[in-house]
């Protein structure tokens, strides 16, 4: 056997930087606990660090994991010396990862009974927007678009067009914001066929957008219904 792994358990408390996801930016986080695990194969080596942390900002405890394998070689440049040096890039990762949006205030335990599918739809865009993979939140923030409009009596199986046709007659939108929806829509499409790249700021926009239309067409309306059915009724004599 020319290959060994070493373990041994993490006690220095130590504090190191990490992305808090609480925070949502770098902060000074307690080593808590972890494994350190050193492996070395006849000439290389890697080291897998595996910590409990805790944030000493917010006191949040999360994971983190830090990895370096001696193969891996970077260089950079002293700025006063103009010297090249070598260094071994250390790779970190923290979960959770820090969301990079939060859900909107009308997202709670009600929507969820009452619009299960499309909460399950919205779970997924954030999360995907999260990762980071902007064309396929994209193409998701149009299909949430359609399964809305289906939720608002829209024909399914129709195209883009008419859905939108059927919520400017049914007086779910106004013609301005039948124009923006049109918009949406297209760069959904371009994103899916046309190779658009959309960067992390027109996604957010676009996020945006479909949770506006969520709540004006959607919650606030549903909201209202329930508000009136509480109020006691005037007593015509
Ligand atoms: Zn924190």
């Amino acid at each position: 056997m020319t290959g060994s792994v070493k373990r041994t358990i993490v006690s220095s408390k130590a504090s190191i930087k990490a992305d808090c996801p609480t925070c949502k930016r770098s902060q000074n986080s307690i080593i808590e606990t972890g494994v350190a695990e050193s492996s070395a194969h006849v000439h290389v080596s890697s080291e897998n660090n595996h910590y409990i942390l805790r944030c000493e900002g917010c006191d949040t405890i999360f994971y983190g994991n830090h990895y370096s394998f001696s193969e891996d070689v970077e260089y950079e440049r002293d700025p006063i010396t103009g010297e090249w040096s070598s260094f071994t890039p250390v790779s970190k990762s923290y979960f959770p990862t820090a969301k990079k949006r939060d859900k909107p205030k009308w997202y709670n335990f009600t929507f969820q009974i009452r619009q299960e599918k499309l909460s399950e739809l919205l779970d997924s865009l954030l999360d995907i927007f999260d990762r980071g993979h902007y064309v396929f939140a994209a193409i998701g923030v149009r299909t949430a678009f359609d399964m809305t409009s289906e939720v608002l009596g829209a024909p399914p199986h129709t195209p883009f067009s008419e859905k939108i046709e059927f919520l400017r007659k049914g007086g779910h939108i106004t013609p301005r914001e039948k124009s923006l929806l049109e918009k949406l829509v297209d760069v959904g499409s371009a994103a899916a066929h046309r190779g658009w790249q959309p960067n992390e700021t027109d996604v957010e926009l676009l996020i945006e957008t479909l949770e506006l239309f969520i709540n004006r067409s959607i919650v606030l309306p549903e909201g209202l219904d329930d508000l009136v059915k509480r109020v006691p009724t005037k007593n015509f004599r």
